[in-house]
């Protein structure tokens, strides 16, 4: 597409990289087809071809309005439509770069600005949100379905590991996900610990800055960043760790943008670079030092865990480009994967967009569910924080990230080897 950028951004490292994505974008229109709120608007201005429009114009010196806003913040940012645009525009970065720019021209209205405000102090910081959500606990059975809906139930985390281990990793310590689903961290652990490695949480490090940085706050992202870089550091030249573990795939996909995000940070840059390439997904580090427990236990599984639905997050898929993976670990573990039509489309949370869009969220997460329970598993397996509060919030069985199945797995086949 012919671009001719305004004076305010013409010549900018921001510019040339939203020119250099314009310019691959042919207008075709094929993105269209799987995105989630074009197939539920049906407006052009509600997909990605007529988002990539908007921004152009506005970037070619044009007044965004509330309207251009609005479009913008529809999107769930899940990147389905790079995953089918086969040009390859970057069409995650271009929205970033989008929201900012109107973020600076269009004033919110005053509830916006306090809901957003809100919700970015709440969520990334520990000491608000977990106080937060324990009283949301204790009030549950007083609270609006709507909000219980966003409040799973609290399940036992169990007994972290407490052997030491040769091989070492870092986990995330994150924002919400220790304080609502606390059993995530705890089953990481205890497969890591099984197959030799010792999961180290540094309690310096916390969000990793997505929440910020998709609310217009980049500046703030950066600082999360910089301070989990500097709680992983000395772990890092001199700890001996091999990888940076994340369980959650959007922040997984956060970390590993740490050096784009700090590129032109001279006390940062090289840091970020080293924390990237040590940056691994759950699914990315685990297949392989599995492979001696699965071939040395063959698995029959009861019924309650053998059929599961498998909800690949959109991070997992369109932004860290991992599809199949924990599918086929699933399959080697013993599990029956059922079909699941739509397995492209967003469940709806998309980090805050389930608080802020709430409508169109509870339209894509019924119809993700009832996509995901057409087969009638017994479970539903999932891969990112977000997502399994979204479904578990309205579904009709269990919800579970698929690190707490392969440790319950182990676990009763442990169980029924001792008792044979
Ligand atoms: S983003 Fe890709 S698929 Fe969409 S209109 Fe542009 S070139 Fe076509
Ligand atoms: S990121 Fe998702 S919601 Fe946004 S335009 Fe692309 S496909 Fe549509």
């Amino acid at each position: 597409m012919e671009t001719h950028l305004a004076d305010w951004i013409k010549g900018t490292p921001t510019g040339a990289e939203a020119e250099s994505i314009l310019r691959t974008c042919v207008h075709c229109g094929f993105c269209n087809a799987t995105c989630p709120t074009y197939q539920l608007l049906g407006d052009e201005l509600d997909g990605p071809r007529g988002r990539i429009y908007q921004i152009k114009r506005m970037l070619e010196g044009e007044a965004p309005s509330r309207s251009t806003q609005q479009h913008l913040d529809r999107c769930l940012t899940c990147r389905n439509c790079e995953t089918t645009c086969p040009s390859g525009v970057e069409y995650g970065r271009l929205v970033d770069i989008g929201r900012a720019a109107v973020d600076e021209r269009v004033r919110r209205p005053l509830r916006e600005r306090l809901q957003r405000a809100v919700l970015r102090g709440a969520l990334t910081r520990r000491w608000i949100f977990d106080p937060l959500t324990r009283l949301g606990r204790t009030l549950r059975p007083l609270m609006p379905a709507t909000l219980r809906s966003k409040l799973p139930p609290l399940r036992a985390a169990g007994a972290w590991p407490s052997r030491t281990q040769a091989r070492k990793v870092l986990l995330l310590n994150g924002c919400v996900q220790p304080a609502l689903i606390p059993a995530i961290d705890a089953a990481t652990a205890r497969v890591l610990d099984a197959v030799g490695v010792e999961a180290i949480v540094e309690s310096r490090s916390g969000c990793c800055g997505a929440i910020d940085f998709h609310l217009s706050a980049q500046v703030q992202a950066q600082e999360h960043a910089r301070r989990n870089i500097d709680a992983w550091w000395l772990h890092i030249v001199e700890g001996g760790i091999e990888a940076i573990v994340i369980n959650a795939s959007g922040c997984g996909a956060m970390v590993k943008d740490y050096a784009h995000l700090l590129h032109d940070d001279p006390a940062y840059a090289e840091k970020a670079q080293r924390v990237v390439a040590l940056t691994r997904d759950l699914a990315e580090y685990l297949p392989t030092l599995l492979q001696p427990l699965i071939a040395s236990k063959p698995i029959v599984l009861p019924d309650n865990l053998r059929r599961v639905a498998f909800h690949p997050p959109c991070t997992l898929q369109h932004a860290l480009k991992i599809r199949g993976t924990v599918e086929a670990l699933l399959t080697a573990f013993g599990a029956e994967l059922v079909p699941v039509q739509e397995a492209h489309l967003c469940c709806g949370s998309a980090g805050t967009y389930s608080i802020l869009q709430s409508e169109l969220s509870v339209r894509l997460r019924e119809r993700k569910l009832d996509n995901l329970q057409r087969e009638r598993p017994a479970m539903i397996l999932s891969a990112n924080i977000g997502c399994l509060s979204q479904l578990e919030g309205a579904a009709a069985v269990p919800v579970r990230h698929w690190i707490e199945w392969i440790d319950t797995v182990l676990h009763d086949s442990q169980t029924r080897h001792q008792s044979v």
